[in-house]
């Protein structure tokens, strides 16, 4: 169960809890204007935000407003657009995009001096007994980048290029149970459970993630940009349906001249993200619930 973040957010003399269904609690709250948030700066993100408010991408995601610093005086804050301002009692669901949630650099650095460790050992034995190798269970411990590549495995990220990090529903009901949520059906399962009774937001969500993709290939941040970490926030609400880009605080640009299809496969070094296969994924996911 999520633990809500404590505050409560006024747009359109609405009053609501707001929503945060990742990250670190304490890394939110309200913003000084109506209808805005204010997340911890990370100087990578803010970055991002300044490019994508000149770039094609500008209408999916959120607003950025600018930075604020608060009361206690060292810590700045972006102020973005809060995207559940428009909604009443929303849906949410944040599914995080790519094959890797890792950046090259966090491998590289593991790899440097890799120990044995045991605790990463003992959390993968606790999802799946037969994951270490022979050698790895002998010596009951396996490295960080070993672990780092296998805990991609259990969820559909390595091989759907996309999981899902939460859902909250309109009743209140949230989870963030979706680590070994892995399979196509079993992806299928828990969007059905979020669309469910709201039968106007399946097709709205495929017509906006087919506009997303068309204006993904066109955009200039997309092409110089490896895009790590970024999620995809679906909302929706008895009226509407919408989805937008958000969290670039692992999003690089792309080292010196490098240009990467965000569709072929990754390989240490390469680059890849795999943002087009985890979206290609969801608009078939999606598609195929609307067609059945
Ligand atoms: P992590 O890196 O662990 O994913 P983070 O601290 O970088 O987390 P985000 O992923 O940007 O934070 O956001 C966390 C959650 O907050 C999202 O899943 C979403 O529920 C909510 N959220 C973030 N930005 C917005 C926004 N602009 N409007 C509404 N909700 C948002
Ligand atoms: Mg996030
Ligand atoms: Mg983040």
């Amino acid at each position: 169960i999520v633990q809500w973040t404590p505050f409560f957010q006024t747009y359109k003399k609405q009053r609501y809890p707001w929503v945060q269904l990742a990250g670190h609690q304490g890394n939110f709250k309200a913003g000084p204007e109506q209808g805005t948030i204010l997340k911890k700066l990370c100087p990578k993100e803010e970055l991002c935000f300044q490019v994508l408010m000149k770039d094609v991408l500008r209408p999916y995601v959120p607003e950025y407003k600018g930075h604020v610093t608060c009361e206690d005086g060292d810590s700045m804050y972006l102020q973005l657009q809060d995207l559940l301002g428009d909604f009443t009692s929303p849906c949410v669901m944040d599914c995080k995009i790519g094959v890797r949630t890792y950046l090259e650099e966090e491998l590289a650095k593991a790899k440097e001096k890799p120990k044995l460790r045991k605790d990463m050992y003992e959390k993968m034995i606790q999802i799946d007994p037969n994951a270490p190798t022979e050698e790895e269970h002998r010596l009951k411990g396996v490295t960080k980048p070993r672990y780092m590549v296998w805990r991609e495995t259990i969820s559909s990220t390595a091989t759907l290029g996309f999981r899902i990090e939460g859902i909250k529903k309109s009743d209140g009901k949230s989870s963030k149970d979706f680590k070994t949520t892995k399979t196509r059906e079993q992806i299928m399962q828990a969007f059905q459970d979020f669309t469910n009774g709201f039968p106007h937001a399946l097709p709205k969500y495929i017509q906006r993630l087919k506009a997303i993709k068309a204006t993904l290939e066109v955009s200039d941040f997309f092409s110089s940009h490896e895009v790590i970490g970024s999620s995809l926030l679906f909302v929706h609400d008895k009226t509407n349906a919408n989805v937008w880009l958000i969290d670039f605080a692992k999003t690089l640009v792309l080292p010196n001249g490098m240009s990467i299809s965000h569709s072929s496969k990754w390989i240490v070094g390469n680059h890849e993200d795999g943002y087009l296969i985890g979206l290609n994924n969801l608009i078939s996911i999606f598609t195929e619930m609307h067609e059945t």
